[in-house]
């Protein structure tokens, strides 16, 4: 990095190639984005597997930078998650999802609902619960309409602090929902500790379906286990018709993935909801 030629390739590069290691000229490009508004939400329909009604819409973060173009999650959340940006860009998603969803409403003239992701340090930072009241207050949703995923990690860094969050977040009636549900290490005790609303199957379990015997069995287990517990179910990242198919056979209620809908612009995904379009 001696001459300016190879400066600007260290800017570059991290995008182009390499694991997600920690960069600094990401994360300079990162508060310079904060205040040039560069990020957005886009918005993921999650479908009833019957009718391929939407029924709500979980959140997903976009960076678009100016010359570097869409730089993916994967590389800025854990950058954020680092320097503590998160709470700030979570905090700003949380709202802008929540306004999001009174317009979305509007257009399809019935109740939807948000799911937003947050993330560890999002979840234990200790204005969180007031960040959420300030969501809910200056939106006018009700708590029931949005859930917020997180996965068993974050559970588990701290349970007795989480237990506590949990139970507020219940006076509120915000539901929760367990991201990327059987890729952790967890062990299942913690269904039973923690007041848990949906479990997501991550796509991990869905992309071979329906062919892997293994893969199907697994999905079958969850469907069982979250009957049993009272839990309703999201498979994630269902791309064909024949995944769509499996999972309707077997019961689960709530699909997501590029088959019934891409994550979106509001835009698009309001233009989806006035056709009634079922994604
Ligand atoms: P996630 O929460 O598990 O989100 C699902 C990811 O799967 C998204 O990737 C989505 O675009 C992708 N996806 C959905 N359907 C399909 C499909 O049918 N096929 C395939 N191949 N992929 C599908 P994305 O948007 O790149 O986000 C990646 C991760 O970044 C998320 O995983 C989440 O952990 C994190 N993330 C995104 N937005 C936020 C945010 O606002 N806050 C926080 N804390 N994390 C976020
Ligand atoms: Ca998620
Ligand atoms: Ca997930
Ligand atoms: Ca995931």
């Amino acid at each position: 990095a001696k001459e300016t030629g190879k400066a600007r390739c260290v800017v570059y590069s991290p995008l182009r190639s390499g694991p997600p290691e920690y960069d600094i000229s990401l994360e300079a490009a990162m508060f310079q984005a904060v205040r040039e508004g560069e990020f957005q939400l886009y918005y993921q329909p999650i479908v009833d597997t019957r009718t391929r009604q939407i029924q709500g819409f979980e959140t997903l973060m976009r960076w678009k930078h100016p010359t570097l173009g869409m730089v993916p999650p994967v590389r800025f959340i854990p950058i954020a998650e680092t320097n503590g940006l998160i709470n700030l860009l979570g905090a700003w998603a949380l709202k802008a999802a929540c306004v999001q969803l009174k317009c979305f409403e509007e257009a399809a003239r019935r109740s939807l609902y948000v799911s937003v992701n947050i993330s560890p340090r999002q979840f234990r930072n200790d204005k969180f619960l007031d960040v959420l009241d300030d969501a809910l207050a200056y939106s006018g949703l009700r708590g029931e309409q949005l859930v917020l995923e997180i996965t068993e990690g974050t559970l588990m860094i701290d349970p007795a602090h989480a237990e506590t969050i949990l139970a507020r977040m219940a006076e509120r009636k915000a539901r929760i929902a367990i991201d990327d549900f059987g890729t952790g290490y967890s062990s299942l005790a913690y269904l039973k500790r923690f007041p848990i609303s949906v479990l997501k199957i991550d796509r991990a379990f869905i992309k071979d379906l329906p062919e892997s015997l293994k893969d199907g069995a697994i999905c079958n287990a969850v469907l069982d286990l979250a009957r049993h517990l009272g839990l309703s179910v999201v498979a994630e990242g269902v791309e064909t018709e024949p995944q769509l198919a499996f999972l309707e056979q077997r019961g689960c209620d709530y699909i997501q993935g590029y088959l019934t809908g891409k994550p979106m612009t509001s835009h698009v995904a309001m233009a989806a909801l006035k056709e009634d379009k079922y994604a």
